[in-house]
């Protein structure tokens, strides 16, 4: 049984179709990445999995549970975290109460300082800045604690928006680095990326969505190589 799976799945905005009915699963231990172009529905299809959109037609099945018409805290506290795009961290938050923030629905205080620790070991950046003002971080450090947010509620499945945003190409190396590490310490991960080359780069599998539809999927290194996505989405 796949950790995700998405059937069908039908979104619109008033009267506009955004979404054309996709299916897609992700697997236990997977990094699958979204990619397409502007408007393509990829944010939208992150944000009916997460229940923040309610699809029109479809269903999305998380573990086994149809999770379609559960809404998004729900979906938090049974193992779904979702970093959006652009971030949104509390701004007028310190660090480290934008870390315990993300751990809101969880009690056992040992184990939520366990986590902090080792979203501290994984970010040491964030351990450095635990004090500072999150709205003052830059936008790679704001990605960095956005991502470490998302992992205080020790979710199962991360969903990814755009995780290279706006970050200069060093700053998208390390995010690139740490989703990789992130991948390998078990975690599984849904990414959206209008960077394909990189996306693709990391992910075992990926989709190419383009207006709404899904056209083409497969493998991640065999979408690397081929001649349509080279030409639409790595500039080759
Ligand atoms: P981008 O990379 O530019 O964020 P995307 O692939 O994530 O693009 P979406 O943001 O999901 O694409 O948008 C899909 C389509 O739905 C677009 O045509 C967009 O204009 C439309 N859309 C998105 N949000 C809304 C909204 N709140 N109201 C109306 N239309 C919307």
């Amino acid at each position: 049984m796949a950790m995700l799976e998405v059937k069908n799945l039908e979104v619109y905005y008033g009267v506009i179709q955004a979404i054309k009915g996709i299916s897609f699963e992700v697997n236990e231990g997977e990094v699958i990445a979204l990619i397409g172009a502007n408007g393509a529905g990829k944010t939208t299809t992150l944000h009916t999995v997460s229940g923040l959109l309610t699809p029109k037609s479809g269903q999305v099945i998380f573990e086994g549970e149809d999770i379609t018409k559960v809404p998004a805290h729900r979906i938090v506290s049974m193992g779904m975290a979702h970093v959006p795009e652009g971030r949104r961290v509390f701004a007028q938050l310190s660090v480290y109460e934008n870390l315990k923030m993300g751990a809101y629905t969880r009690k056992d205080r040992q184990e939520i300082e366990e986590s902090l620790r080792s979203v501290y070991k994984r970010f040491p950046r964030l351990e450095e800045r635990k004090n500072q003002l999150a709205g003052t971080l830059s936008g790679g450090e704001q990605q960095m604690l956005a991502m470490g947010r998302a992992l205080m509620s020790k979710p199962k499945l991360l969903l990814l928006d755009e995780p290279s945003m706006g970050l200069s190409p060093i700053f998208v190396n390390e995010i690139f680095d740490i989703i990789r590490s992130v991948s390998e310490s078990g975690m599984t991960v849904l990414l959206v990326e209008q960077n394909a080359k990189k996306a693709l780069s990391i992910a075992d599998r990926a989709y190419v969505l383009e207006t709404g539809n899904i056209v083409l999927d497969g493998p991640a290194k065999n979408l690397l190589e081929d001649d349509s996505i080279k030409k639409a989405y790595l500039g080759e």
